[in-house]
């Protein structure tokens, strides 16, 4: 059929750059090892700290919810879709979170869209820090709010911008809890100093922070101890919770305010049975099986200490995400598939994802690989990193 030829040309030059991707397919259920192309290899790719995605539990919720409720809800939230185990999930989420209420959206990148798009207009100003997720950005597209970006976790940058914000409505402060390419914690006991300093919102997304940091895995915002002083938190159910959907905890308020104002809510039908009985199974999964996050934290020091004692750069990482930073855009996709070739898939990031110069191999251990696993991939990262003279 005619009519993309101005598509294609673009593709064909990123072939001749080198940055054109196949979608890589697995071939077994996500787990500390995956099959690609016809091999095991270790899976350092995927969001699923807790190995929650395939756990029994969760099958088996999601199996009987079908069994009972069907496969799909037939309608939106606001019309004839809202089924009790949804607002049991929401219920049990605001619990989890230690706020008033709680709302799910059918994905953390729809719920950054409708949060922002619907609670700020023309009068307000946004202020987000530069290495927000793309999600938050696009929510901040959406907005008639003036838009300002501080430099990344520089709390003078932001000071700065607050001092001249004073004329505006509102001021929402908005960042990721922990960042998703580098693995660095947002600095919030700050950030909410400045906020109550200042008189402005604070919104966190913790999308990679929720099933890894606090109690429980109840995120960033729990660790650093500010519950009840961060006005709204936005987390995922498709990463450390293993499922699939995203969510807004927060005052009864907002909550009652987002389900009568927030697009992607109002106008996409609800999350099926297995997922949203999935989701509920996982909550309860974070309670009573502390010992994984322990696991992870475990594993994350091992992987991140064994690189360095290899000699990478790991840049500023606290977290499970541990990038491993070589600069150049090539060398980065070259590592990748020497990795790749050693028995460990680890995805090349490069820009526009992160900075130009700044490509890199981004790991993320997960509860579930053994010791044995990990002192595996360290050998693959040190033979495909000597013959590429990174190390
Ligand atoms: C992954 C991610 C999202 C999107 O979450 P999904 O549930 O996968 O849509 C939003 N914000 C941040 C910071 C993320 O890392």
């Amino acid at each position: 059929m005619k009519g993309f030829e101005y598509l294609q040309k673009e593709l064909d030059a990123m072939q001749k750059q080198g940055i054109f991707r196949n979608l890589i397919e697995l071939k077994s259920e996500q787990g500390s090892k995956v099959m690609i192309d016809g091999r095991n290899v270790i899976q350092l790719s995927s969001n699923n700290y807790l190995g929650l995605t395939n756990h029994p539990r969760l099958k088996k919720a999601a199996l009987a919810a079908i069994e009972q409720f069907g496969a799909g809800t037939g309608s939106v939230r606001t019309i004839a879709g809202t089924f009790t185990m949804h607002n049991r999930l929401e219920e049990k989420l605001a619990k989890f979170k230690h706020t008033e209420a709680a709302l799910v959206f059918q994905s953390g990148f729809t719920t950054n869209q409708g949060v922002l798009s619907a609670i700020l207009t023309d009068e307000d100003v946004v202020i987000s820090d530069e290495l927000n997720h793309a999600s938050i950005i696009d929510g901040i597209r959406l907005t008639k709010a003036t838009r300002k970006v501080y430099q990344h976790v520089d709390m003078e940058s932001l000071e700065q911008t607050l001092k001249e914000t004073q004329e505006y409505r509102k001021r929402l402060i908005v960042t990721d809890g922990v960042f998703s390419m580098d693995g660095d914690i947002a600095p919030l006991p700050a950030i909410v100093e400045l906020a109550e300093k200042y008189d402005a919102l604070v919104m966190v997304d913790d999308a990679h922070g929720s099933g890894v940091l606090g109690e429980n895995g109840r995120g960033t915002v729990n660790h650093f101890g500010l519950d009840g002083r961060v006005h709204i938190q936005v987390g995922t159910l498709s990463k450390a919770i293993g499922v699939l959907g995203g969510y807004v905890a927060s005052t009864r308020t907002l909550i009652d305010y987002l389900i009568h104002k927030a697009r992607p809510f109002l106008f996409s039908t609800s999350h099926p049975p297995a997922v949203t009985m999935a989701c509920i199974e996982a909550v309860d999964v974070l309670l009573e099986e502390p010992e994984r996050i322990d696991k992870l934290w475990n594993n994350t020091k091992f992987l991140k200490e064994g690189l360095n004692i290899l000699g990478f750069n790991t840049g500023h990482s606290e977290t499970p995400i541990t990038p491993v930073i070589v600069g150049d855009e090539g060398l980065s996709r070259q590592f990748s598939d020497k990795l790749l070739q050693n028995g460990v898939f680890a995805q090349g990031i490069a820009f526009p994802t992160v900075a130009q110069g700044k490509a890199r191999i981004r790991t993320i251990v997960t509860a579930q690989h053994s010791q044995d696993e990990l002192q595996q991939a360290l050998k693959a990262f040190e033979n495909a990193g000597k013959e590429l003279g990174i190390i």
